[in-house]
């Protein structure tokens, strides 16, 4: 066996990193503060419901160095069910106007020349970009390790869509929808209420079509939480030991070199590398105290947009109610749901496409809406069971209205604030993803190692803005790719 790498924090990145570290002969241990792995790739059980937490949808189901990192970490495999929804979103506005995001790229654009005729030039120019987008292809191997030749063939390959970079690699969406010079208001409105009120990167949003119209992003049956499963019996099938219910403290360094962890117990795990996949944040600023940053960490933690928050209310239902769509989008910036009032308006995701969710002849319903950090860092813990009270109320009167008679059906609730993301799994401010992908830091991702720090990487959503599963997954086996380099050993899947 040999070395020792001890990874913090059990959700998709420190498994991956955990089954890409086993897969590599390393003596490998994974530190989870939880009871369970999967970090926010979770769901919670409720009297025969499910109520999931994360997955909508994967980069990677069908090709690509993401699809490669699902197979080799157990996430797919041929008894998983992938689905590739027609409609991704039908978003209504104040006044009940419709607007559908269609998946398939030449239905969309149909749609969208028929919903503003006055527009079609600038349509076609958008949905161009989107497919042109498709030649965009991720990296397999982590800067520094990628074969030169290798390299020169997937650059050549992007050829057709540098122009994309170019033009819009430091662009958000605002301007990008200026740049078409879209007319027709109401056409305008959505795309602005998608993300044009804020500095969302032009770049990620056009890129996100390319990947529904490949169905390379596809929803996995089972949700997220079986996913975590699945990764979590592979680790555990290779011989990983997984300690959970334990938090790290503190990162040993001694002679500037990682040397284990110190558990909030007082134990100390000695480690040969230490891979931390735990929050970035709190690596860095509590783990590490602050001790190893750059000008480039520093500026990140203090500039970068960080997600805002959500709120989570979930319906275990006696009843399916047909949806055409998975996910309703109601723009109501004035609905109040407790102390929130719903600037970018809430969401509903009807789980009636995957039945593993509720018994038979039942159904799931998950409410959704953003809820700024402010509105809970300093709640107390009876200003908080009140305001979850309020929620589900309100919650509950915009479900009977957009779903006339459904409360009489309601038999399971459950209400997840920013608070509770932050208590299971130590995210940052509840930024569930990270920090936003925008015009300044699309191109920006993060390195993995700290400064002054030797035999430590990190790994997770905090280094690649946008965040998500397939960053997630990515970087764990790069971490790995890294220290097999340092360990002069050839990196393998398996
Ligand atoms: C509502 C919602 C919907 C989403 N939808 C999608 C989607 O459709 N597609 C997509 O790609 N992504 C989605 N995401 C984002 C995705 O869930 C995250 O980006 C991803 O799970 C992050 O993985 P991670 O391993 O980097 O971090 P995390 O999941 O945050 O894992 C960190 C782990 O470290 C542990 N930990 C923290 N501190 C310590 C410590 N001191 N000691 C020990 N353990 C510690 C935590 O308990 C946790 O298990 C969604 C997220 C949410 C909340």
């Amino acid at each position: 066996m040999g070395k020792k790498i001890v990874i913090i924090g059990g959700g998709v990145a420190g498994l991956s990193a955990g089954i890409y570290g086993k897969l590599n002969g390393f003596d490998t241990e994974i530190i989870e503060m939880h009871s369970v792995t999967g970090g926010q790739c979770t769901a919670w059980k409720r009297k025969g419901y499910r109520f999931d937490y994360c997955l909508h949808w994967l980069v990677g189901t069908r090709n690509g160095p993401f699809n490669d990192i699902w197979k080799e970490t157990g996430v797919l495999n041929n008894a998983v069910e992938i689905i590739d929804h027609d409609i991704h979103t039908t978003i209504y506005d104040a006044s009940g106007r419709e607007f559908i995001i269609y998946t398939s790229l030449d239905r969309w654009e149909k749609y969208l020349c028929s919903f503003a005729p006055e527009d079609t030039e600038a349509i076609r120019r958008m949905c161009r970009d989107m497919r042109k987008s498709a030649f965009l292809s991720p990296y397999s191997d982590p800067p520094g390790l990628r074969n030169p030749l290798r390299s020169a063939v997937s650059l050549f390959k992007m050829w057709p869509v540098m122009m994309l970079f170019i033009k819009y690699g430091r662009k958000n969406t605002k301007v990008y929808f200026e740049k078409l010079k879209f007319k027709n208001p109401v056409l305008l409105s959505f795309f602005d209420s998608m993300y044009g009120s804020r500095d969302f990167s032009a770049l990620a949003f056009i890129m996100m079509f390319a990947w529904f119209n490949q169905k390379n992003a596809g929803y996995l049956i089972g949700g997220s939480l079986p996913m975590a499963e699945r990764m979590t019996e592979k680790f555990l099938q290779l011989g990983g030991k997984l300690t959970s219910k334990k938090k790290v403290a503190k990162i040993i360094v001694e002679n500037k070199e990682a040397k284990g962890v110190i558990l909030e117990d007082g134990t100390r795990v000695d480690a040969d590398y230490v891979i931390s996949a735990a929050d970035g944040h709190h690596t860095i600023f509590d783990m590490l105290e602050g001790k190893f940053l750059s000008p480039k960490f520093t500026n990140a933690y203090e500039n970068w947009e960080l997600f805002t928050p959500l709120v989570q209310v979930s319906y275990g239902l006696g009843k399916v109610f047909p949806s055409g769509s998975p996910v309703n989008m109601h723009l109501d910036k004035a609905a109040q749901i407790g102390k929130t009032t719903t600037e970018n308006g809430y969401s509903f995701m009807n789980y009636q496409f995957d039945p593993t969710m509720a018994p038979e002849g039942k159904s799931v319903i998950v409410m959704r809406y953003e809820s700024p950090w402010e509105n809970w860092k300093n709640m107390t813990r009876e200003e908080y069971a009140a305001e979850k009270e309020q929620i589900l109320k309100d919650a509950t009167m915009y479900l009977e209205k957009h779903y006339p008679g459904i409360t009489s059906f309601i038999e399971e609730t459950d209400v997840a604030t920013p608070l509770t993301d932050v208590r299971y799994t130590g995210v940052w401010k509840g930024a569930y993803e990270g920090f936003m992908p925008s015009s300044k830091n699309l191109m920006d991702n993060l390195p993995p190692q700290l400064p002054g720090l030797k035999k430590f990487y990190m790994a997770g959503q905090w280094l690649f803005p946008g965040g998500g599963l397939p960053p997630a997954g990515q970087s764990g086996k790069w971490a790995i790719q890294y220290v097999c380099k340092e360990e002069k050993r050839k990196f393998s899947v398996g």
